[in-house]
């Protein structure tokens, strides 16, 4: 077959034949939108039926709780979907500035606030799916198979040449032939198990888990809520172990409930009701009077951090590789994985043109691509990671033993924030994804951090005669 050309702006890519992704959550959308770009044809295998207006489906029992979308994935999503910051907006998404409207209670004070330029918007989960879904579905090579299930890999050689899928309606099973494949099915992701049965080895695993748990309700808020915040959230810091958060979600509050160190909320009415009580400050008990629950409180367990090493693997069949929660599912408190999903596909989509200048078609490209997504993973990682260990009950493999040192020291910026709101801009710009975490060891951070903790310690030291 004479291979077919399309200008995709950058340079002319040959089209390959068929690209399979399997499963239709945030990192599958991101993929297909990738691989339409490169191959012929995209299938996306989603075992569920969504529905055409947003709302909560089985395959994604997380979205009934809060997801924010970090600023760097929303900067690199509206590069993939040009103009999807303003559909969002248009369809009922909270435009805001992530500090100014953010009001936040930490460490046993409020943040500052003020005009950072920061800005973004805020969504439910549900509605930023639709609205991919939407988009993708509108790529005429993508085709879209809801209500299919994926169950393992087809292997040719030392190559992986398509999938089989069951029809979940009436379990009838076939298979689908393609060059090249992209598990997104997430957490539960069953790839261990079907490269396993290719002969395979299985991927280590790292898990850290602070036993952290979710409770969620809908809330429509009090008439004329005017607070002067858009999210309001009481964050925990060790050892307190409760955290809660208001986040507007086209027009209604979505309320999430946090436990870390097995101090899960019970998700009932009653649970929900106490744990608010017990909160480190009572803003959002008192913002919440006067609200009207719309729906059940619901529960969300077993959200550990799991990386499975597919960068670590000594055999790699061609044309099969891992993204989204999928490769490494994150504590969810630290809002990462949306985020590493868009820049895993952004990485792969940067594979995929480098392999074509190469001309090695698509041998070795697993591999690779592994090893970077490992690098983009690890700083995310550590910085999860050294925050749950600051809890005892945390079980895992922990971080280095310089991860004390990390923590006293930003402990120590977190002090400083408050009298320099530069330096609160640089933690929540690491927070956001938008700069590395070494920045906040840069000589001026250091000094802004380091020298007034010198001086109060002195002051405490030599206090005045
Ligand atoms: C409680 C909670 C709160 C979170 N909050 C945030 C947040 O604030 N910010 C953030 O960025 N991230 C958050 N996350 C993480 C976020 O949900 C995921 O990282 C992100 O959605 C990427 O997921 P994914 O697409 O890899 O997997 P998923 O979103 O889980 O999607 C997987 C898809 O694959 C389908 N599927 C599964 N198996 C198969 C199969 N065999 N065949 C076909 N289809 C299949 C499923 O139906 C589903 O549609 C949170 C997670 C949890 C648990």
């Amino acid at each position: 077959m004479r291979p077919s050309f399309h200008d995709c702006g950058e340079e002319l890519i040959p089209f390959r034949h068929r690209a399979i992704v399997v499963g239709g959550g945030i990192a599958g959308l991101v993929a297909a939108q990738v691989l339409s770009r490169r191959f012929d044809s995209v299938t996306l295998v989603e075992r569920d039926t969504p529905s055409t207006e947003p709302g909560p489906r089985p395959g994604v029992p997380q979205s009934r709780h809060c997801h924010l979308l970090l600023l760097r994935g929303q900067q690199v999503m509206n590069d993939m979907f040009p103009g999807l910051d303003s559909e969002l907006r248009a369809r009922g998404a909270e435009s805001m500035d992530w500090i100014a409207d953010f009001a936040m209670f930490w460490h046993g004070r409020w943040v500052p606030r003020f005009q950072s330029g920061l800005t973004g918007h805020c969504s439910s989960r549900d509605l930023l799916e639709l609205v991919l879904r939407e988009r993708v579905t509108r790529i005429p090579n993508i085709t879209f198979v809801p209500g299919h299930e994926v169950t393992g890999l087809l292997r040719e050689a030392e190559a992986v040449r398509g999938v089989r899928v069951r029809a979940r309606d009436g379990g009838r099973t076939d298979v689908l032939g393609g060059d090249f494949v992209v598990d997104a099915s997430g957490r539960r992701s069953r790839a261990p198990q079907w490269l396993e049965a290719l002969g395979y080895p299985l991927p280590e695993e790292s898990v850290v888990d602070s036993h952290t748990g979710y409770a969620s309700r809908l809330f429509e808020p009090p008439p004329g809520a005017s607070h002067g915040w858009k999210v309001l959230v009481v964050r925990s810091h060790a050892p307190s172990s409760r955290a809660a958060g208001i986040y507007p979600m086209e027009g209604r509050w979505l309320v999430t409930l946090t436990g870390v160190a097995g101090d899960a909320p019970d998700p009932t009415e009653r649970g929900f009701d106490e744990f608010l009580r017990t909160l480190p400050d009572p803003a959002i008990g008192a913002a919440l009077q006067g609200a009207r629950p719309l729906g059940p409180v619901t529960g969300f367990r077993g959200a550990a951090t799991v990386w499975r090493h597919y960068e670590r693997l000594r055999r790699n069949p061609d044309g099969f590789v891992l993204l989204g929660d999928a490769f490494c599912s994150f504590n969810p408190v630290y809002a990462q994985g949306m985020t590493l999903a868009v820049l895993g596909a952004q990485v792969l989509d940067q594979h995929l043109i480098a392999q074509r200048s190469r001309g090695t078609g698509l041998s070795g490209l697993a591999p690779r691509f592994h090893r970077q997504l490992g690098e983009i993973t690890k700083s995310a990682w550590l910085m999860a990671t050294s925050e749950d260990f600051r809890y005892p009950t945390t079980t895992g493999e922990r971080p280095s033993s310089g991860v004390r040192l990390v923590q006293a020291y930003m402990n120590l910026v977190i002090e400083g924030m408050r009298e320099r709101p530069s330096l609160f801009r640089n933690m929540v710009e690491v927070a956001q994804m938008l700069k590395p975490p070494q920045s906040l060891f840069q000589p001026e951070v250091l000094a802004n951090t380091l020298l007034p903790a010198v001086k109060r310690a002195a002051a405490a030291s030599f206090p005045p005669s």
